[in-house]
């Protein structure tokens, strides 16, 4: 181990090496890059992964102690209504929504329902949500999609899930990992934020994001672990005034803003 970490070492100063030139190592620059990465690669399983491993389990103990059982705030009974109700929310609260689709459900029960309704009208029963009018015509529109290539029913894989009007990787994250009992990430806009705090992730992709956290998280604790999340970035690390003098994952985290806040909002 020790002759190949010296191996690495020696040859990354040597790529290093501004007009270096040596025939053993590519000499384009293409080639050159191409191999940076695999050399990046290597050093990051070495040196840094398993760091980041220690310190994604010592969060998880935590996280997992302070929220041993984390539940989605949002209510419904069927995969369906968790859809219609996971799209309803982005960027509007959860409780607003709530109140909305307990109304909604009573009304519009299938996907045929709301691939038949009058969009004014559906317009009109959503008002109080934000964005109600791309909304209302999102939610038609994937009802209609719902109940041509699936019979109404709500998919059960990432595949089919984002073929549907308005369902990104995050609302089909949701769906799998709540309605279906599936192990999912969905980075929202409180994963986004926590996990760049904790340094779990700096990507500012959300995509992105999912994959790094699945490669530090075991798998059997992906829903778990973005639900507790959540409700960790909803109370403590909030994204103005974070309570981080109270906050059980001080130790682990790696914001540097978190010395500054003294006295808890
Ligand atoms: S210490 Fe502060 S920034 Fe870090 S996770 Fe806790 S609340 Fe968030």
């Amino acid at each position: 181990m020790a002759a190949f970490i010296f191996f690495l070492l020696t040859t990354y100063y040597l790529l290093s090496r501004k007009g270096g030139s040596n025939e053993m190592l590519p000499t384009s620059s293409e080639d050159t890059r191409v191999f940076r990465r695999v050399l990046f690669f290597f050093c990051d399983i070495i040196f840094i992964m398993p760091d980041a491993k220690t310190s994604a389990k010592n969060i998880l103990t935590k996280l997992f102690k302070k929220y041993p059982d984390p539940e989605i705030a949002l209510r419904f009974r069927n995969p369906f209504e968790l859809l219609i109700a996971t799209i309803l929310s982005a960027q509007c609260p959860d409780t607003r929504v709530n109140k909305v689709t307990e109304t909604l459900f009573r009304r519009y029960q299938t996907a045929e329902h709301f691939a038949q309704a009058d969009s004014e009208k559906l317009e009109r029963e959503i008002s109080s949500i934000t964005y109600y009018r791309s909304k209302a015509k999102t939610l038609i529109e994937c009802c209609r999609k719902l109940a041509s290539d699936f019979h109404g029913i709500v998919p059960q894989t990432m595949d089919q899930l984002v073929t549907l009007p308005g369902v990104g990787r995050k609302t089909a994250n949701v769906i799998l990992g709540c309605a279906f009992g599936q192990q999912a990430i969905a980075v929202d806009t409180h994963v986004l934020r926590v996990s760049s705090r904790l340094g779990l992730s700096h990507s500012k992709n959300a995509d992105k994001m999912e994959h790094e956290l699945m490669r530090q998280i075991p798998q059997d604790k992906w829903t778990r672990f973005s639900l507790a999340l959540i409700l960790h970035g909803r109370e403590t690390c909030t994204a103005k005034n974070p309570r981080c003098p109270i906050c059980v994952l001080y130790s682990e985290c790696e914001w540097p803003e978190k010395k500054k806040i003294n006295a808890i909002p």
